[in-house]
């Protein structure tokens, strides 16, 4: 904890993580500066209570280096192609992430043995998957918390709890400025283009997830039907005896984890010399059953097994856990017609996962596509599109999509960007959808154009689906 005492740290970016940072860094005595573009009275308001701990901010400028800064903790929204951080290059000065100073802190507390990290990234399914991890764990009598992306500001857990190990989801730019993170086992879900926009291309986008196996002590878990993901265990720098472990919906390899006559199975742990294979779970204990979902469940059974946790507790934790709002859930049945919320589907990969799932979908989609293209997702749906209706500024690059690879699909395209468009969007919906459809709100976009996040767009959603069941009263 000495490592960062005295020096000068500039924060960049006055978010959840900044703050906790911020807090956490002038706590252990160093001298903080927060910076931010911004100059809200929010944030204003936050500048004022910052202050009373002693930490400067300034707003209304995020791209000044502070005189004499030692050290950039950054935000992890931040672009690595920001002026902050060529001033900081420029200056000689490193740039670090929240997940970075909590790793460093973790290592170096005194007195307290220091909670290994099973790490999980992933273009989808990490909150998810970390999620699924931390209720095995616990039910095999750890103390644990699923941290990272979720909940409680990383820093904030490894400086005040006390646990015996971590799951922690990792964001790919959490990643990009963690370089010294070493875990003690990790696993990479899936790789698809996202954020390719902050990461400049694909191959810098799956550098930096594949920094998660980096240094692995005991297992890096892939992902057997997406050979980018072992390309990565390949390619990474790990510890000697460290294992390569596959996750697979087939029949499992020696060394994997897989399905046999819907049972989870593990091949890769399995103690009893004479026994080919360890059954973990049923499907039926995977909350909900779905393809995508059954891979994230045997991830997460993949990492709790090299971490010694016995087969009974898999199943456990599997059937105590419930997945978070948003991602797949059914809202209401209106006239025969199913409401599902997957708002959380922010990504084509993401939306490919869930419009798999239905059979026939008046699909409602849009939103910041984040340089994204539309074609192979509208190509491998558009046997299953009853109609779509599209919203939020990115729209006409679905919209030229569906024409080119799927033009009998009917559309509506709402040319709106408020946040009221959702209950016409879902009154649009409505009239295309037929007994038995599935309306699906699986938007492959962030929501940032129109909402504050997912989560406001699925509310919104939610609420307008309720506004037709109640006119159906
Ligand atoms: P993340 O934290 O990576 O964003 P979540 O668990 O929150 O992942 O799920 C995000 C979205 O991705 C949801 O819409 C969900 O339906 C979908 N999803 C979850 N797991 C997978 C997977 N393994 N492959 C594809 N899509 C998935």
């Amino acid at each position: 904890t000495d490592e960062f005492a005295g020096q000068r740290i500039t924060v960049a970016g006055l978010g959840v993580s900044g703050i906790s940072a911020a807090r956490a860094l002038a706590g252990l005595g160093a001298t903080v500066t927060v910076v931010d573009g911004g100059d809200g009275e929010k944030q204003r308001a936050t500048a004022e209570e910052l202050a009373q701990a002693g930490i400067e901010v300034r707003l209304g400028d995020g791209e000044t280096l502070p005189e004499g800064t030692d050290l950039v903790v950054t935000s992890p929204g931040w672009k690595p192609t920001s002026p902050l951080f060529a001033a900081a290059a420029e200056a000689g000065v490193d740039v670090i992430g929240d997940v970075e100073v909590a790793w460093r802190l973790r290592a170096s507390r005194s007195g307290k043995p220091a909670a290994p990290w099973l790490a999980i990234t992933g273009t989808n399914g990490k909150t998810t998957t970390t999620q699924m991890l931390a209720s095995i764990l616990a039910a095999e009598g750890l103390r644990t918390a699923a941290v990272g992306n979720i909940g409680t500001p990383i820093i904030d857990v490894v400086l005040e709890g006390e646990y015996d190990v971590l799951a922690v989801e990792l964001s790919s730019y959490q990643l990009h400025w963690a370089p010294s993170l070493r875990a003690h086992s990790a696993a990479v879900l899936n790789l698809a283009p996202d954020h390719l926009d902050w990461h400049g291309s694909m191959a810098a986008y799956a550098a930096d997830k594949g920094r998660i196996y980096e240094g692995n002590t005991v297992a890096c878990v892939y992902n057997v039907a997406d050979k980018a993901t072992e390309d990565l265990v390949r390619e990474a720098d790990v510890e000697e005896g460290c294992r390569a472990i596959g996750f697979t919906l087939g029949t499992p390899g020696p060394g994997q984890v897989g399905v046999v006559d819907d049972i989870l199975v593990d091949r890769a742990f399995v103690e009893n010399r004479q026994k080919q294979a360890q059954e973990l779970a049923q499907i039926s204990d995977v909350n909900p059953p779905a393809p995508h979902n059954i891979a994230n469940a045997l991830a997460a059974a993949a990492l709790a097994r090299a971490f010694g946790v016995r087969p009974a507790s898999v199943r456990e934790g599997l059937r105590n856990f419930h997945p978070d709002a948003h991602r797949i859930q059914h809202v209401a049945d209106v006239d025969g017609v199913a409401y599902v919320d997957d708002s959380k589907a922010t990504n084509t990969h993401a939306t490919e996962a869930s419009l798999a799932a239905y059979e026939h979908i008046v699909w409602i989609a849009g939103g910041l596509a984040k340089g994204a293209t539309f074609d192979e997702l509208v190509q491998k749906s558009a046997e299953r599109l009853r109609g779509a209706v599209l919203i939020g500024r990115d729209r006409a690059l679905i919209r030229e999509a569906l024409a080119r690879h799927a033009p009998d699909v009917p559309v509506v395209d709402l040319d709106r960007t408020d946040t009221g468009a959702m209950s016409e969007a879902v009154r649009e919906a409505q009239r295309l959808a037929r007994p038995g459809d599935t309306v699906l709100l699986a938007p492959a976009c962030a929501s940032m154009d129109m909402y504050l996040n997912y989560n406001k767009r699925g509310d919104a959603f939610a609420e307008a689906v309720r506004g037709l069941a109640a006119q159906d009263q």
